[in-house]
């Protein structure tokens, strides 16, 4: 018998909390929201109902609220989009992004763009802002980042991009559903989000634009969406994502309390047992986070060893997994290269309790020291 899963990878994805199945289900039958008949309105209604719901919880006009097929497209419209939209050439980033943004960027620097990365420091953090007061044509900078959990001063880069007039991207992925948002407050001109890390379906994300500036249309189709996201929504994935913004957002401040108090038992239940150990996440950071690397171990053995142990935990963005190539974010923030290789992210969430970080602490010990004895690859 196989004994029980500890999944510790809610950075990754979240299961799908039980009223967005239902609301999925409830509306799986939807038809097409641009039909003028009654099942056209009735499935219009649905998406509209959606919107406005997920406008209360962020913040938002229902207007602002677009539906996308997932977190990349939101932010590959939002960056290519307010781009195509200015009459500049500049563009400044961070080299910590997630690869949703960090490669639309470096597409449009292709193309003949001037693009300028934040520096990094060795928290994780981007400091000296002063690239963000010339005016630049987007300036896009995450809220959270997916691998250490570093909070960005993203009140500070919005401050200073539109005292230059510079329209700020945020990819809020990592955030939304866990920390409070308010994008009216915020004043960015566009936020990206991604419905399977708050507990909605995964392929669907939320793109927030204000009216204006708008990005200019990447994708060209039927008008959907005012025209940013042409093509017919997804109906069921739009009522379930807001399904589950509902719950998540009013478990924050339980959760935030919660969660960092199990994370700090894991990070220093770790650090207690195993020698060498370095900590990438510092605060200000999500309260789920736990990014360390275990230096002279692969971080694909600790994975490894940790999955046939019964843990579920990745070297960091799941997107590079599978490949051991060592992390822009860490090498940004000034880790070595053969320090990055043995990265491991610990991601908790909704679903993580005590016996799950009692797993980890029972065998982290022999996980690290076995790693290490099979030492670095080549
Ligand atoms: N941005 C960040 C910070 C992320 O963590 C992720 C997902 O890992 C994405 C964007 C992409 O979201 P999606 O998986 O919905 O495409």
């Amino acid at each position: 018998m196989p004994g029980a899963r500890h999944y510790l990878d809610h950075a990754a994805t979240t299961p799908m909390r039980q009223a967005a199945v239902d609301a999925w289900v409830e509306h799986s039958g939807a038809g097409n929201p641009g039909g003028q008949y009654a099942s056209g309105r009735a499935a219009r209604r649905a998406l509209d109902d959606a919107r406005d719901l997920i406008a209360e919880l962020l913040g938002a006009d229902p207007v602002e609220v677009i539906f996308t097929g997932s977190g990349t497209e939101a932010d590959n419209l939002a960056v290519t989009g307010l781009f195509e939209a200015s009459p500049l050439e500049r563009v400044v980033s961070t080299p910590i992004e997630h690869p949703a943004v960090l490669e639309p960027v470096k597409a449009l620097g292709l193309s003949g763009a001037q693009v300028e990365l934040l520096p990094v420091g060795s928290d994780g953090r981007v400091f000296d802002l002063r690239a963000l007061d010339t005016p630049a044509a987007v300036a896009c900078c995450m809220w959270a980042n997916n691998e250490t959990g570093a909070l960005q001063p993203i009140s500070e880069v919005i401050a200073r991009s539109s005292a230059a007039g510079t329209p700020v991207h945020v990819d809020a992925v990592q955030v939304v559903g866990h920390l409070p948002v308010d994008f009216r407050m915020l004043g960015a001109t566009t936020l990206a989000a991604s419905a399977h890390k708050f507990g909605g379906p995964r392929g669907a994300g939320l793109l927030l634009a204000r009216r204006s500036p708008a990005p200019a249309a990447v994708l060209h189709g039927g008008g959907q969406e005012r025209g940013i996201r042409p093509g017919t929504p997804d109906v069921a994935s739009a009522a379930a994502t807001a399904a589950a913004l509902r719950e998540a957002v009013g478990e924050i401040s339980a959760e935030t309390a919660r969660l960092s108090a199990l994370r700090d038992r894991l990070r220093g239940g770790i650090l207690s047992q195993v020698d060498e150990v370095m900590v990438h996440t510092v605060e200000p950071a999500l309260p789920g986070h736990l990014h360390l690397s275990f230096p002279g171990a692969e971080g694909d053995s600790l994975i490894m060893l940790l999955d046939a142990a019964g843990v579920e935990a990745s070297t960091g963005s799941a997107c590079a997994s599978g490949v051991n190539r060592a992390s822009h974010v860490l090498l940004a923030q000034g880790v070595s290269e053969c320090d990055t290789r043995g990265a491991v992210r610990f991601t908790l969430g909704r679903t993580t309790t005590e016996a799950d970080v009692d797993k980890v602490l029972a065998v982290i010990g022999d996980v690290a020291e076995r790693a290490r004895t099979a030492g670095m690859a080549g």
